[in-house]
């Protein structure tokens, strides 16, 4: 949770950890965007499958605008509508400063992704999500894409990408349709992350309940 900023961008994760950066509810003065909590495991509306969007509208462009400001803010390079529990196709990357956290941003917005060919060929690279912090496996996933989308504007685009691009398109997309990058690694390694969040989520609730401190002041 405490990941030093500079630190995370070295790694090779697809959305970096890091939740010290997070303003709930703030919204910034100077841009109207607004910041929103990413959800995290074992939050079940990582789960839903997205419905498309009708076209996009001034309402879909503020949804992309929040999507990215919590995206930098995490910091991440890559952020889908279902993580913040907007339950629509949208979703935005920049893998700008993935490399180089000097290079100049380079946001892309996307509505509706759909991939359209795969390669056969594969690439293998750890990943991380914001909504699974502090946890990175190795994910093997096509090494190029085509996707078809609409861009901010609502024009239909298609983007073909490799490397980690390609790796992150493949990563949000996931998202949109309920899928977590835990999904694609052993069964193992996956109910011992989800049992790991399960059980501190079941803390966390305890420690909520009303009573219990005031039980334990009484025992001190
Ligand atoms: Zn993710």
């Amino acid at each position: 949770m405490h990941r030093p900023r500079r630190l995370s961008w070295r790694r090779t994760e697809i959305d970096l950890a890091g939740h010290d950066a997070y303003v709930i509810g703030f919204t910034s003065a100077k841009s109207g965007m607004a910041l929103r909590s990413i959800i995290t495991l074992p939050d079940k509306r990582l789960r839903i499958r997205a419905a498309p969007v009708a076209g996009v509208d001034g309402e879909v462009r503020a949804l992309m605008d929040d999507l990215l400001e919590s995206m930098y803010a995490a910091p991440g390079i890559g952020l889908a509508a279902t993580q913040i529990a907007v339950p629509k196709r949208v979703m935005v990357l920049d893998v700008a400063k993935r490399q180089d956290e000097t290079a100049s941003s380079n946001p892309m917005f996307f509505a509706n992704p759909e991939i359209l060919w795969a390669s056969e060929e594969t690439s293998a690279h750890e990943e991380g999500c914001l909504s699974i912090p502090e946890f990175f496996e190795e994910v093997v996933r096509p090494a190029r894409v085509r996707v078809a989308y609409l861009d901010r504007f609502g024009k239909r685009q298609e983007i073909e990408a490799e490397s980690i691009l390609a790796r992150c398109l493949q990563h949000e997309i996931d998202h949109l349709n309920g899928v977590l990058f835990i999904d694609h690694i052993s069964r193992l390694k996956r109910e011992r992350i989800l049992k790991k969040f399960s059980k501190a989520a079941k803390r966390e609730s305890e420690d909520r309940k009303p009573g219990r401190h005031e039980a334990e002041a009484e025992r001190a």
